[in-house]
C-alpha cells in the first residue's frame, strides 16, 4: 500500500466519522424534541435520520404532517419547551 493511498483512506474514513457522529448527534437531539403542524396544530416526533435531510428554514423542516397531510415548514421544538407551556396552562386555570 502506498502512502497516498493510506491518506485517502483516512480522510474518507475521518470524514465519514464526523459525518456519523454528527448525524448521531442529531438524531439523539430529534428524541427530546417535537414537531408542531402550522395547519391543524397537531404535534408529532419524526425520526432524526428522516429531518436530518428534509429542507430546512431555521429550526423548521419541509415536512408532512401525519395528521391532516399537508406539507409546510413545521417548527421545531423542544419537549421542555412544550411542558413548560403545559405547566404554564395548569397554573393559569388555577388561578
Ligand atoms: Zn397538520
Amino acid at each position: 500500500m502506498t502512502g497516498l493511498g493510506l491518506f485517502g483512506i483516512i480522510t474518507v474514513c475521518s470524514t465519514l466519522a464526523v459525518f456519523i457522529v454528527c448525524l448521531a448527534l442529531y438524531c439523539r437531539i430529534q428524541t427530546k424534541r417535537h414537531f408542531k403542524c402550522p395547519y391543524c396544530g397537531a404535534r408529532f416526533k419524526m425520526p432524526g435520520m428522516r429531518t436530518f435531510f428534509a429542507a430546512r428554514q431555521g429550526t423548521d423542516r419541509l415536512l408532512f404532517c401525519p395528521q391532516c397531510g399537508q406539507s409546510g415548514y413545521m417548527e421545531n421544538i423542544p419537549d421542555a419547551d412544550y411542558e413548560a407551556e403545559k405547566t404554564e396552562e395548569k397554573e393559569d386555570g388555577r388561578t
